[in-house]
């Protein structure tokens, strides 16, 4: 019987093995798996946290290649994108340099 599976089994005749939410926070099985792996508290803070919107840029050029300056000021300005945002705006700005 290995070491880890003795340890299970000390847990199951002690009861319910103790959770804890990341914050420290005794949580019982359910709360945890409800409210993604938080406390009730912790997920009140999180559902009440500000997400900011992606951040609005002014003055770029309208045209078909706008949407890749746009990203890329987004990008400038502390946004993060997607990895394929990210390589998509590169890549568009990169062929309209070389056509140009
Ligand atoms: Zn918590």
């Amino acid at each position: 019987m290995s070491r880890a599976y003795r340890k299970f089994e000390d847990d199951e005749q002690q009861g319910a093995p103790a959770l804890a939410c990341s914050c420290g926070r005794a949580a019982s099985w359910e709360e945890l798996s409800s409210l993604g792996a938080r406390c009730t508290l912790c997920y009140r803070a999180y559902c009440s946290a500000h997400v900011p919107g992606p951040t609005k840029v002014a003055n770029v050029p309208e045209g078909p290649i706008a949407w890749a300056q746009r990203l890329k000021l987004r990008e400038a300005a502390g946004d993060r994108l997607t990895i394929v945002q990210r390589e998509a705006w590169r890549s568009a700005l990169r062929h309209e340099e070389s056509a140009a």
